[in-house]
Order: structure tokens, then C-alpha cells, then sequence
């Protein structure tokens, strides 16, 4: 099928809108991205037709509510291709995900003294928890650097691992430098000494066709709403092996299988960390989500975004006093630059007057503004709905801003 850029964009009613009396031009993807009509018929299907409490009613709209509930698990096992369907947890999205995983893995593996690896490209949502964790269990945490392209030192993790290391924590694409990591070389040089790997793949899934299996990561997270579909719920693939010894996270409903004053049994993974009603309107939304993406294909949308990021980051390129952050030989699809001396803030201040969206600051990643000694960047991300067309009016925006601010 050829991508038909045209169709797609009828997709995404909101496309259309206008803002400050202009067509909105949204280059904030990797914030959260616009979700499709297809996702949003999926949602109001549920509220006006099932509403039904899922794997808790012997009637018909709880019924109906599981079975489409748990299509999702199949299709997000399918989507990363997991070895099996008990191995995908629906979760608030990337960042409980990853907290489940620090909490429930430190409980049975991480004691005083040990030691917990990330990155310093890590978004907070992957430092913090473990920064939480260690703190809990006089563990510490040791950070594999990069260097000033943005590439991950994959060469350096063999010194950061001792006897100690219990787990290491890194994303597959920078949601600040866009660099794709090879963290297939870190899995492998972590599985040679027995150490689990978690992968955030926050900034991939929705960008990057993902085989958990090939890939050999032990955890792998993402959230819904980055990847087209509802806020509200992400996921957590973890192999059956670790889920099976890690003890729940939250507590509830549903977790159990059998409740007394004298003592509670849990019940198997996946529902195990499951506990209380799901977000199971927006786990069908994501299903949605899913559908519409393989219905287009991700090599096409892989290749139509890989192609549209060149562009967009050879057309800034003409701007002087540009700097770019996040120049290895594999970028994605996020794109984070300076202009001379003048502050992200008020790029994107006036952007946003002019009727273009871009994320400014520190992107929840400030040990990457640290490393470069910057208070923030203009970030632009793109998604598959945008256009060669956006991105010139971009540019022919942006170099006005900076005269104006220069
Ligand atoms: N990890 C990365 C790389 C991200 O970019 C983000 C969000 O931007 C997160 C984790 C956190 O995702 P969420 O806020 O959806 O939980």
C-alpha cells in the first residue's frame, strides 16, 4: 500500500484546528501525539455501548469488555512480539512501568550494597525510581556516559559492571538527542554475567518496528499515549522468568487469588500486578492504536519519518548559529537544537504565537542539560502526519524569531 500522506491526515481531525487565527503546525510528538478518529471511535464505542467492568461481571457488557480488553494483551504481544500474552502488563504508562519494575524487582533482588546502572541520557522517569530504590535499600547507582554527538559509551559499561550489579535501565531512543541506541551490545554484554536489562521504549514504539525477542531485553516499557493512542495507560513486557519471582507492586482487586485475615494469595502474571479496575477503555483505545499503525505499516512509517527528519534537520541546518544536540550516525525522529545565545523559553514562546508547536526546556532529562551546560533546547519531534510543507514553514518562522531575538 502507498502512504498516502493525504488520507492520513483526514485521520487526525485535529490537524485542522486552528489556533491564534492560524493552522496549528504541531511538532510535539514526542510529548504526547494526536490520536486518529479510529482510536476515538474506539473509545466512544465503550462508553456507549459496553461500559463494562472487564474479568469482574457474569454479564453481558463485562463480558464484552474482556474480550475486547484482553484482544489488546494479543495484540501488544504481537506488536513487540512477545513470546507469550501473560508476559504484557497494562499499566498507567511508561512511568508506572518502570516504577513497578524498580519496586517489585529491588524487593526480591536488590539489597545493601548493590548496584543499579542507567544512562545519563535517561528521562527522569528512569532515574529517579531507581534513585528512589537505592536510597530504600543502601544500594547505589552508577551512569554509563556519552559523548558530545550524543552517542551512548557503550564501551564503558564492562568497567561499570562488578559482582554488584543487579539490573540495568536504559531507553532505546533519546527523548532529548534522538540518538538510537545499540542496546542490543548492552543486553549482551549485560546477559554475560547474568544481569537483567530494562529498555525504555517511551520514544521507539511509536517510531521503530520492536522485537522483544530479538532484541533478548528482559523488561520493556512504553505508554499509549506517544504512540497514537489514550493517556492513561502504557505497558510493561517483562520475561515470565523475573514477573514469576517479583512480588506485586500495588495491591487490590483483581491481583488475588484468594483473601483471608490469616493471609492473601496473589494470582499468576499477568493479574498479579494488575490490582483494581484497568484503564480498560483506554487499554481498548490502544488496541486501536496498534490497528491503525499495522494497517499503514512501520516501514512506512519508519522510512516516511526517517526521510522527513533529514529533511527538517538539513533545512535548520541553514540557520546560523544553530546547534544541533544529538548527532550520531543513528538518529530518530526528534530533532533539539540552540540558536546562538538566545533561551529556548522564549523561542518557543514566540513559535507558539506564530502558531508552531515545539517542546522547550529540559525535557525531563536535566543530567542531559548538565552534560552540555545548557538550561534547555528547542526540541522538534516529528510524527508521520506531518509534512515537508510544515517543516518550511517552520524554518521560515523560526529564522524570523531569531532575527527578532538576536
Ligand atoms: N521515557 C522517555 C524516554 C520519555 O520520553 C518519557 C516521556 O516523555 C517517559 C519515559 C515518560 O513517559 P510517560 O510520561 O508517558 O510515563
Amino acid at each position: 500500500m502507498k502512504f498516502d500522506i493525504k488520507a492520513i491526515r483526514k485521520d487526525f481531525p485535529i490537524l485542522e484546528r486552528e489556533v491564534y487565527g492560524k493552522r496549528y503546525i504541531y511538532f510535539d510528538n514526542a510529548a504526547t501525539a494526536f490520536k486518529p478518529l479510529q482510536v476515538l471511535k474506539a473509545v466512544e464505542k465503550i462508553y456507549t455501548q459496553f461500559n463494562g467492568n472487564p474479568h469482574r461481571g457474569a454479564h453481558y457488557m463485562s463480558n464484552q469488555t474482556t474480550v475486547e480488553f484482553e484482544a489488546v494483551r494479543d495484540k501488544v504481544q504481537q506488536f513487540i512480539n512477545a513470546p507469550s500474552r501473560e508476559e504484557i502488563i497494562f499499566t498507567k504508562g511508561t512511568t508506572e512501568s518502570i516504577n513497578l519494575v524498580a519496586y517489585s524487582f529491588s524487593e526480591a533482588f536488590i539489597h545493601e550494597g548493590d548496584e543499579v546502572i542507567v544512562s545519563e541520557m535517561e528521562h527522569h522517569a528512569n532515574i529517579v525510581p531507581w534513585q528512589i530504590v537505592c536510597e530504600r535499600k543502601k544500594a547505589t547507582i552508577k551512569v554509563i556516559p556519552f559523548d558530545d554527538s550524543g552517542r551512548l559509551m557503550v564501551e564503558k559499561l564492562p568497567e561499570l559492571i562488578s559482582e554488584k550489579t543487579k539490573i540495568i535501565a536504559v531507553t532505546l531512543v533519546s527523548n532529548v538527542l534522538g540518538a538510537i541506541n545499540p542496546v542490543e551490545e548492552v543486553i549482551a554484554i549485560a546477559h554475560e554475567k547474568n544481569i537483567p536489562v530494562l529498555i525504555d521504549g517511551a520514544q521507539a514504539v511509536q517510531h521503530i518496528a520492536i522485537d522483544v525477542q530479538k532484541m533478548d531485553c528482559d523488561f520493556f516499557v512504553f505508554s499509549g499515549h506517544k504512540l497514537y493512542g489514550p493517556t492513561g495507560v502504557g505497558c510493561l513486557y517483562g520475561k515470565r522468568q523475573w514477573l514469576d519471582a517479583m512480588p506485586p507492586f500495588l495491591g487490590g482487586g483483581e491481583m488475588i487469588e484468594k483473601v483471608s485475615f490469616s493471609g492473601t494469595t496473589f494470582n499468576v502474571i499477568p493479574y498479579k500486578f494488575e490490582a483494581g479496575t484497568p484503564n480498560f477503555t483506554e487499554v481498548i483505545g490502544l488496541g486501536a492504536a496498534i490497528d491503525y499503525l499495522n494497517s499503514i505499516g512501520f516501514d512506512k512509517i519508519f522510512h516516511y519519518e526517517q526521510e522527513l527528519a533529514d529533511y527538517a534537520r538539513m533545512k535548520l541546518d541553514t540557520i546560523d548559529g544553530i546547534r544541533f544536540f544529538g548527532q550520531t550516525s543513528h538518529q530518530s525522529n526528534v530533532i533539539s537544537f540552540i540558536v546562538n545565545s538566545i533561551h529556548p523559553y522564549d523561542m518557543g514562546m514566540f513559535l507558539d504565537k506564530m502558531s508552531f508547536a515545539v517542546r522547550t526546556g529540559h525535557h525531563c532529562a536535566e543530567p542531559v542539560m548538565d552534560h552540555f551546560k545548557i538550561p534547555g533546547t528547542v526540541r522538534v519531534s516529528l510524527a508521520f502526519y506531518n509534512t515537508r510543507d510544515e517543516i518550511d514553514r517552520f524554518v521560515d518562522a523560526l529564522k524570523k524569531v531569531v532575527a527578532m531575538l538576536s
